[in-house]
């Protein structure tokens, strides 16, 4: 379920189980037109409309040796690497959202006259935007250390799920402000902080929801003295 672009790719990249044992995943190559692959029709969603998402359905889907990526059982690792790069990506969009929101929040505040004076004259007004700004330029500084600290070879799962847990919540929280900010405008499709809000909310889930980040960090952190 859930497969981003699914319809529009030539070819699938497959995790399978192939043994009894937690770990014992393997990945394949799919290619469209195999035998007993279809896909879906695209899914219906609240936000991030432009990417299409589709399921893919296997029955009795025969795929060859040759298709095999890496060796029997290896994919475990692989995928979670790959989750932790993405974690991070995604990360990176709900920054540009919040920023997206500031900005427009700063446009509109200049814009919008009421009581007699722009919105911009208002303490409650000015107070939001005080805050969007210290919560975005938090969560620039907390990815931007993250992508350092990676890019210099020093990988963390726990600080990966850490970033992925607060960027996207401290998103979610500035684009509903961002609508708060724009009154009843906020609510229309006619300014674009309520689509922020529904694209953003897809990164609280995606890659691992909120609730998935917290066990990693804590189990990471916790592991020897649960152990004992
Ligand atoms: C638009 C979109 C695009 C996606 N694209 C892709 C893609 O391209 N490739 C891909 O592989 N996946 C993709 N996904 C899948 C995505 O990673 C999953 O939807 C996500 O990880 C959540 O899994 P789930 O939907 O099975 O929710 P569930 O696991 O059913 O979770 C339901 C709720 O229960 C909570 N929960 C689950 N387990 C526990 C637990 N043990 N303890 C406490 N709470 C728990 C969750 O946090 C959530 O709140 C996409 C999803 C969406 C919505």
């Amino acid at each position: 379920m859930w497969i981003t672009n699914a319809q529009y790719a030539d070819v699938a990249y497959v995790y399978t189980r192939t043994g009894a044992g937690k770990k014992d995943l393997t990945t394949f190559i799919v290619e469209k037109g195999t035998p007993g692959f279809t896909v879906s029709k695209e899914i219906h969603k609240m936000g991030m409309r432009s990417s299409p998402t589709g399921e893919l359905s296997f029955q009795k889907c025969k795929v060859p040796v040759a298709n095999r990526v890496g060796n029997e059982g290896d994919s475990t690792i692989h995928m979670m690497k790959n989750l932790e790069i993405e974690r991070i990506t995604i990360s990176g969009i709900s920054l540009g959202i919040a920023q997206a929101c500031l900005d427009q929040c700063i446009k509109y505040a200049g814009e919008r006259k009421q009581f007699g004076k722009n919105l911009a004259h208002y303490q409650l007004i000015q107070k939001m935007i005080a805050e969007m700004y210290s919560e975005t330029e938090a969560m620039r500084r907390m990815l931007f250390t993250v992508c350092y600290e990676y890019d210099h070879g020093n990988k963390s799962n726990s600080l990966a799920s850490a970033v992925k847990l607060q960027l996207p919540k401290m998103a979610t929280k500035i684009a509903l402000d961002a609508i708060q900010l724009h009154g009843g405008y906020g609510y229309s499709r006619e300014f674009p902080v309520e689509r922020m809000m529904r694209d953003n909310k897809l990164n609280e889930i995606g890659a691992g929801t909120n609730e998935v980040m917290i066990m990693i960090i804590a189990k990471n952190l916790l592991r020897d003295a649960l152990r004992s």
